[in-house]
């Protein structure tokens, strides 16, 4: 089945074009989600993260938070409500007094600088073990989104998701999703799935069916940062890594209203409502904001935030306590990445079939790697997009062909 209409070599998709006038900045944003790191120290060690900092204990100073929300309510960038993450190490454990004053600051900053009516809400993406009472009562209080990232079963997540000294963490995982559950907080999961789950997707499936586990997202294992090889990353994977995906969806779809997984959910709505992406949050400037424990911000993939790299250096563009979002865009290193984002985005939309499903994927996998942005398919976009895509279409067609 096709995905858009199609010549023999040429997509018919436009090919983007950006300049740094005010007109053009125009065009960036509008921002949607701010990433903040209140700390690069994580809890736990797993084997498969990016983050070369996880071991400090580096925390944000209440300080910053004046001048970030001054940087974002102030930009030409800020058309719309914000989701604000807490997210990359562990964010509880800055503690939940911190999140206090930090949401008091906020709040005083949209007084003195907000002129638009537009929404700032509160997610976290946590480990889940630091969850107790006083936690679940501020995410009550502040209206949080809470993500919890939890692999499965035990015997699954703790090959990966260990402490520093090598003990498993799915104990305390599951004791903080039990303290969501005791407070009815809802929550989604993220299981990040390595080669090691690929055989395991009934024992995942009912694992989160059995703990009333409801939405779920998988993220691949990334070559990325210091993780710099993923066991997904060889050819003969995909086989594995396509069966266990489409056993999971064939599970899920027999069982209705009891899962929702957000990749197929994500697919299913474009492809039913012929929407169409011409770009992703992770390539287009100024969607997401990024901001680190020292007030440094990037823009595109939040991963990027915390690494350096050969071509680019580290991906910090400005500091909020100096450069304002926009003053960015005029420097050189803003330019050559978004050159090349675009560039690779531009590649995809003229060679790829899955574009208008996929809008030229993440600049983060592309360069992690390819070396570059500039560039098209990857193992992350296969598994992420192009596998799933082919999962669909063929269930799409075959229901069509035997219609129940
Ligand atoms: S990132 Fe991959 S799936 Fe997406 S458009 Fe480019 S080549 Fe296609």
């Amino acid at each position: 089945m096709a995905i858009a209409p199609r010549t023999e070599t040429t997509n018919h998709w436009a090919t983007q074009s950006w300049n740094c006038s005010p007109e053009g900045l125009e065009t960036f944003g509008p921002i949607n989600l701010v990433v903040l790191q209140p700390t690069s120290y994580c809890n736990l060690n797993c084997d498969y993260c990016y983050l070369p900092d996880r071991h400090l204990k580096n925390q944000m100073s209440l300080d910053l938070i004046e001048p970030i929300f001054r940087q974002i309510f102030t930009s030409p960038f800020f058309r719309k409500d914000i989701t604000v993450c807490w997210h990359a190490g562990e964010p509880l454990a800055v503690g939940v007094d911190f999140y206090e004053q930090a949401i008091a600051q906020i709040h005083q900053a949209e007084v003195e600088y907000k002129e638009q009516p537009y929404a700032v809400h509160h997610s976290v993406q946590t480990n889940g073990i630091l969850i107790n009472q006083a936690w679940c009562d501020l995410f009550q209080r502040h209206n949080f989104h809470v993500g919890v990232s939890i692999d499965g079963p035990a015997f699954i997540h703790d090959l990966h998701r260990q402490t520093p000294t090598g003990k498993g963490s799915h104990q305390g995982t599951m004791a903080g999703i039990a303290q969501l559950q005791k407070n009815q907080i809802p929550f989604n999961v993220i299981a990040v799935i390595s080669q090691d789950s690929l055989d395991y997707a009934d024992e995942i499936f009912n694992f989160f069916v059995e703990h009333g586990i409801r939405d779920v997202g998988f993220n691949m294992e990334e070559t990325e940062g210091v993780h710099s090889q993923s066991s997904l990353d060889h050819a003969d994977i995909e086989e594995r890594y396509r069966a266990f995906m489409e056993r999971f969806w064939q599970l899920t779809l027999a069982s209705p209203g009891v899962i929702q997984v957000r990749e197929f959910e994500i697919l299913c709505r474009l492809i039913y409502h012929g929407d169409r992406l011409t770009q992703t949050d992770m390539n287009h400037p100024f969607v997401i904001v990024s901001i680190d424990h020292q007030g440094n911000f990037s823009t595109f993939d939040p991963e990027l935030l915390a690494v350096s790299s050969d071509r680019y250096g580290d991906f910090t563009l400005g500091n909020v306590q100096r450069d304002s979002l926009a003053s960015v865009c005029q420097t050189e290193k803003f330019q050559a990445i978004y050159g090349d984002m675009l560039a690779g985005v531009n590649q995809c939309a003229r060679d790829c079939q899955y574009f208008g499903l996929c809008g030229g994927g993440a600049g983060s996998n592309k360069y992690w790697e390819k070396g570059t942005f500039a560039c098209t398919e990857t193992y992350a976009c296969r598994y992420r997009v192009q596998v799933l895509t082919d999962i669909v279409l063929e269930h799409l067609e075959n229901s069509l062909a035997h219609p129940s």
